[in-house]
């Protein structure tokens, strides 16, 4: 144990500092998954998103849309693979805590 205590003092660490300054976050790799992006524009209110999710995040919404119950989301990606119209996107936003769970409805 003592020779494992004095290679760390001299080893780097393996944990990578989180800083929340806008612009300076910690890097995450290309395919990461984040919180979800949703453009309306581009749905055309298949649902077959709504077929595939396994959480119950994703309901239809008005004028044949969905939306997203962020809160539920368990960021495996099916929604944005499945889309044919690429209208969800899994963003690198990874700070989806809020004290306000209506901040966590994307429509
Ligand atoms: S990422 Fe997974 S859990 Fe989240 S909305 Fe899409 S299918 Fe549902
Ligand atoms: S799969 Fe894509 S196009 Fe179809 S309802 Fe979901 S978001 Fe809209």
């Amino acid at each position: 144990m003592l020779y494992e205590t004095l290679r760390s003092l001299f080893r780097r660490p393996v944990t990578v500092e989180y800083i929340t300054k806008p612009g300076r976050m910690v890097p995450v790799p290309e395919r990461f998954r984040g919180k979800l992006t949703y453009d309306r524009d581009a749905c055309i209110g298949c649902m077959l998103c709504v077929r595939v999710c396994p959480g119950g995040v994703i309901t239809s919404a008005e004028e044949r849309k969905v939306a997203f119950n962020i809160s539920r989301c368990i960021l495996c990606g099916q929604c944005a693979e499945i889309c044919p119209k690429g209208a969800i996107k899994m963003s690198t936003q990874f700070e989806i805590v809020t004290f306000d769970k209506n901040g966590l409805i994307v429509k």
